[in-house]
């Protein structure tokens, strides 16, 4: 069976991390799946979810360690183009992917035990998001 839920979230942008664990597993407990997959998806391009250790140190490392990768105050050719100002956002996004696939095995989810999912927003201001919980197995 497949099961489709969406979470709503209104973010900060500029690497704003959002652990989004409890309403996922919220919907996979709820899905009727008990055996398979849990697919959680970001819509757009300037958003990736992952998983983390959610502490502050972790938290302020990785968005350090993004902006290194790709950092916000060096010119994109994006920018040129449009105008928008995120050519960083786009870059961040499409290194660390829009989605995640969860297992899941009888019930749970088969995360570590301090591992969570998150949601980072790379855009250059706040956004309302819709994220796509898909969970699919029997
Ligand atoms: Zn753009």
């Amino acid at each position: 069976m497949v099961h489709t839920d969406t979470i709503p979230l209104s973010t900060r942008g500029f690497a704003d991390i959002i652990d989004i664990t409890e309403k996922v597993a919220a919907i996979a407990s709820t899905s009727g799946v008990s055996n398979g997959i849990v697919t959680v998806f970001c819509q757009g391009s300037t958003g990736t979810i992952t998983t983390i250790e959610f502490e502050s140190g972790v938290v302020k490392d990785l968005q350090e360690a993004i902006e290194k990768i790709a950092p916000s105050n060096i010119p994109y050719e994006h920018n040129k183009r449009w105008g928008d100002g995120n050519g960083f956002s786009h870059v961040r996004a499409a290194l660390m992917k829009p989605s995640l696939s969860v297992p899941l095995i009888n019930g749970a989810m088969a995360l570590g035990t301090w591992q969570r999912i998150v949601f980072i927003d790379f855009d250059n201001r706040g956004r309302n998001r819709s994220i796509i919980v898909q969970a699919m197995g029997e």
